[in-house]
């Protein structure tokens, strides 16, 4: 379902299941893991991509936990 057009990374978002440009969300926060788990990726849009945010503690999580609150994040539709 993904594809690139005029540059733009589109595709289905897992969460809100509509067609559009889609953003890269690291599930292990760069922050605590660096960049190095950059196959962990998350393609989300930009609204979905904010709203997982909103539920990421600032304090760092086992791999687990951010695992779950992504798995979590997208059953709740
Ligand atoms: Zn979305």
């Amino acid at each position: 379902m993904r594809g690139y057009h005029n540059g733009v990374n589109c595709g289905l978002c897992p969460k809100c299941l509509v067609v559009k440009r889609l953003t890269r969300h690291h599930l292990l926060p760069v922050r605590h893991f660096g960049d190095g788990s950059r196959s962990l990726i998350l393609h989300l849009c930009r609204q979905c991509h904010d709203d997982i945010e909103k539920l990421i503690p600032y304090i760092k999580l086992s791999p687990r936990e951010y695992f779950r609150i992504a798995r979590d994040f997208l059953k709740e539709t």
